[in-house]
């Protein structure tokens, strides 16, 4: 598609978004099925349900522009998601496992941020309210996600990695 002008680049980073969703869609099933700890499993959860409602809401936006609500491969989600993978095959301590899940899932939430941050502020510049509303939701709903797993990592998750070496290391000096 040829970029003339912000509306062309704002349709363009509708696209991706798209695309970033709906990789996300299939990721997060897989997720939630890797994590150990039950407040990590629920959230994914949660946040996999959002991610649909993200998807209606873009598909409402493509439809209140009046344009065919068509994806653009986003290459950046599609190497979070692979990046994330290729970690999860390695063998680690299921507490081990919870803390890096949280660290690949906050890196896919920055991102939601950043692309929906951009695309709202493109919305508000070319008057299209609506779009701007729907996109603002879906913000809101990224930002939330990520704070609750900056406190699940911080409270929880963290707290019990942390103690997965320690263990070892008491059994270790009690047979010295
Ligand atoms: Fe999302
Ligand atoms: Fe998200």
């Amino acid at each position: 598609m040829k970029i003339k002008n912000l509306r062309d680049l704002f349709i363009h980073e509708l696209r991706d978004l798209l695309s970033a969703e709906k990789q996300l869609l299939k990721a997060l099933p897989k997720m939630a099925k890797a994590a150990t700890n039950e407040e990590l499993k629920e959230s994914f959860e949660t946040h996999l349900r959002q991610t649909e409602e993200h998807v209606e809401r873009l598909e409402q936006v493509f439809e209140g522009l009046d344009i065919s609500s068509r994806s653009e491969k986003c290459a950046a989600m599609e190497g979070l998601i692979e990046e994330a993978q290729k970690l999860l095959k390695e063998e680690m301590p299921p507490e081990i496992r919870d803390a890096a899940l949280i660290a690949a899932a906050q890196r896919v939430e920055h991102y939601e941020i950043a692309a929906y941050g951009s695309a709202r502020t493109f919305a508000e510049v070319l008057d299209a309210d609506e779009a701007m509303d729907l996109l603002e939701q879906t913000l809101e709903e990224e930002k939330e996600t990520d704070v609750k797993l900056t406190e699940l990592a911080e409270e929880v998750v963290n707290v019990e990695a942390q103690q997965v070496g320690e263990e070892e290391a008491e059994s270790e000096s009690a047979r010295d």
